[in-house]
């Protein structure tokens, strides 16, 4: 029996196309080789430092904090800002769970933000009418979908006039600009997400950043258990074990090397579903941003309502061939945790975020796929068309 099963599973295996799988190079290894060789194998070492400053470098920001997750850092992030209990946040809908866990970590209230459909994130028209019903918010948590920066000019422009601190969760994003800068440097904090599906990878890892040295400074205090300068252990805060490992570090720098390769990739394969699919009208790709230029790290379509053929369907006959795909984001205000939770829509005939969910997916957006590969998959979905 045990047999039978171990050769069904081996013949079940054969190739696997994934969703969004780790690349490494090479570079990885040879940091963390100097991490054993020298044994800095801890929560910190000369890896994290370099990680940070070259990271810093990378997108054009002058501090950074590197910690063990996005979700650490978004976490932080209202932390510094001292968002506390009862406190309303705002936060689009549309994302992963880990955008909006953190608000409920502090306490804190999120009030959900529907999109908008030119690039699916955070609707500055909604946002609006947030600040009209909940005009004591106190942050906004910006995310750019699948790597499409949001409508940053707008909803900036909002934050200000309120004078509230903007975080972007540019933890899908990291390479994408928006007018020629980098998501992540707009907000008054940023972070990204080195988890093990996002474009580059340290196994698990995040890192907040900013232009005020102050909240990279308390990041990075907070996250290694709050020690006040003592020779004890002293502590007159609640800390954190938050921090990065300098191993972990290690493959984060040899991927930041790859980081343009990578996003290069992202963009060509999104233009190889694009083309393959501009003759299905029932199929429309997920949005880019005109003002800036996405890292495409995930490929999405969305499939015209009532035309017989479902997300669902597509997603069953990839499974059928070992090829991985993806629903979209299920948006938060219609999970079970946040039930509880206020939804503010654009306008009241209709839910984008639920239109996006109903209607669309996530395509294999693996960089490794070969040209093979990609046939594969767009014969699969044309014929279901
Ligand atoms: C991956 C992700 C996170 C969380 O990052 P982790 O490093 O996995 O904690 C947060 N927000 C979004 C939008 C993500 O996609």
């Amino acid at each position: 029996m045990a047999a039978e099963i171990g050769k069904k599973e081996i013949f079940m295996e054969g190739k696997r196309i994934y969703l969004s799988s780790p690349t490494m190079h090479g570079e990885e290894q040879k940091f963390v080789q100097e991490a054993f060789d020298t044994n800095w194998v801890a929560p910190l070492g000369p890896n994290v430092n370099a990680f940070e400053k070259e990271l810093a470098a990378y997108v054009g920001i002058a501090h950074a904090s590197a910690l063990s997750a996005g979700t650490a850092a978004i976490h932080l992030a209202l932390r510094i800002l001292g968002i506390g209990e009862g406190d309303v946040v705002f936060v689009p809908s549309l994302t992963f769970s880990a955008s909006c866990n953190p608000i409920v970590y502090e306490k804190a209230v999120p009030v959900f933000i529907d999109s908008e459909r030119d690039t699916w994130n955070m609707s500055p028209e909604a946002l609006e009418k947030a600040f009209h019903k909940y005009p004591e918010a106190k942050a906004v948590i910006v995310v750019h979908l699948y790597g499409t920066p949001a409508k940053l000019d707008e909803l900036l422009a909002i934050c200000e006039a309120h004078n509230v601190p903007l975080i972007e969760d540019a933890a899908e994003s990291l390479g994408s600009t928006y007018k020629g800068k980098f998501t992540g440097t707009f907000g008054k904090v940023g972070i990204y997400s080195f988890n093990g599906n996002k474009i580059i990878t340290t196994s698990g890892g995040g890192m907040l950043v900013s232009e005020e040295e102050d909240i990279t400074k308390r990041a990075t205090f907070l996250a290694t258990q709050a020690r006040d300068p003592a020779r004890h252990y002293q502590h007159s805060q609640i800390g954190f074990n938050y921090r990065m490992s300098n191993v972990t570090a290690g493959i984060g720098r040899g991927q930041l090397l790859h980081i343009e390769e990578h996003k290069a990739l992202k963009k060509a394969i999104y233009q190889r579903y694009k083309e393959a699919f501009a003759d299905i009208p029932q199929i429309t790709m997920n949005p880019l941003n005109a003002c800036g230029d996405a890292n495409n790290w995930l490929s999405c379509l969305t499939i015209a309502e009532g035309c017989g053929v479902t997300p669902d369907a597509v997603m069953d006959a990839l499974a059928e061939e070992n090829i991985e795909s993806r629903p979209i984001w299920k948006p938060l205000h219609l999970q079970p945790v946040f039930a509880e939770c206020d939804f503010i829509k654009e306008n009241e005939t209709e839910c984008v975020a639920e239109d996006i969910f109903d209607r669309g997916f996530c395509l294999p957006s693996d960089i490794k796929n070969t040209d093979e590969d990609m046939e594969r998959i767009i014969g699969i979905v044309r014929k279901l068309f």
